[in-house]
């Protein structure tokens, strides 16, 4: 009886220290979203972020404490992300674990419905030859390196993304989540945010980070890839220039090259997207300073 008194007793404690540092996170002023998320279950952390299809949680733990969701990284400071791809489910569990003492919480997630958008590339698009289809998935295993979460990376930029001043008034030709249908075929989802604007524009960091890839790709043109800490990283397509380098540091708002028309792109744009790891998540909700 006094043995089953105790475990009881730590699990509440255990809940108890989830929950005040699940909240204490919002004394970093963590600006990506509100710090409002509550748990369907009595406990449950309190988490940070945006909990819709295409937005992000996180939150802060002792460091003794795992947080599982297939493997979300806890950094040495106790502060883990959960990216929500387009089509998450309407709940998801997180585990959070100490030594051998677990509990799960589920967080609902809000679902969104996403148009359908017809466009028309040239043919040189959809036609490869032997040669571009080695360069095409060459690039491909290049970008999902350049969004890998590293271990060693837990910078938490992430949580001060800003939209660049000079985008905010630029039309938006193609949102987040679309169906695109190419030539007439069904393709993948267009995960990212395109700003028209005139070719020269310059492209700014959406937050402080480091470069991980910057190329000049068959699809997506010339492009450049950030890391911004826990596996989130933004990139940057169809550019007209490229003003860094791979391993640059840069900051909030510094230029990394100027807004073009390369790649399969039908005007000059920039394709901003936002990911974490290998799921594209919508800029929109978890940017600063986007118009209402
Ligand atoms: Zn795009």
């Amino acid at each position: 009886m006094n043995k089953l008194k105790n475990i009881l007793l730590t699990k509440i404690k255990v809940k108890y220290l989830i929950c005040f540092f699940a909240l204490s996170l919002m004394h970093f002023g963590a600006h990506a979203g509100t710090c409002n998320i509550i748990g369907n279950e009595s406990g449950a952390p309190v988490l940070c972020g945006v909990a819709k299809q295409g937005g992000m949680l996180f939150g802060e733990v002792p460091t003794v404490i795992r947080v599982y969701k297939g493997d979300v990284l806890v950094s040495y400071r106790g502060i883990f992300v959960v990216g929500l791809a387009y089509n998450t489910p309407e709940t998801i569990s997180l585990r959070f674990c100490q030594r051998r003492r677990c509990d799960t919480f589920t967080y609902n997630i809000e679902q969104r419905t996403f148009p359908e958008q017809h466009i028309t590339v040239p043919a040189r698009f959809d036609d490869f030859t032997p040669e571009v289809l080695a360069r095409i998935e060459r690039e491909r295993q290049n970008v999902f390196a350049a969004r890998a979460e590293s271990i060693n990376f837990d910078a938490t930029a992430f949580m001060d993304m800003e939209l660049p001043e000079n985008l905010r008034t630029k039309r938006i030709t193609a949102g987040y989540g679309f169906r695109r249908v190419v030539n007439g075929t069904p393709r993948r989802r267009h995960l990212g945010v395109d700003f028209a604007a005139p070719t020269g524009t310059p492209a700014k960091a959406i937050a402080d980070g480091v470069i991980t890839l910057a190329d000049y790709m068959f699809f997506n043109g010339k492009s450049v890839y950030i890391k911004h800490g826990h596996g989130m990283s933004s990139s940057y397509m169809h550019l007209h220039t490229i003003d860094v380098n791979v391993g640059d540091v840069v900051k909030r708002g510094q230029v990394i090259g100027t807004i073009g028309n390369t790649g399969r792109s039908t005007g000059p744009h920039l394709h901003l997207g936002v990911y974490w790891r290998q799921s594209g998540l919508d800029p929109m909700l978890l940017l600063q300073n986007t118009r209402e």
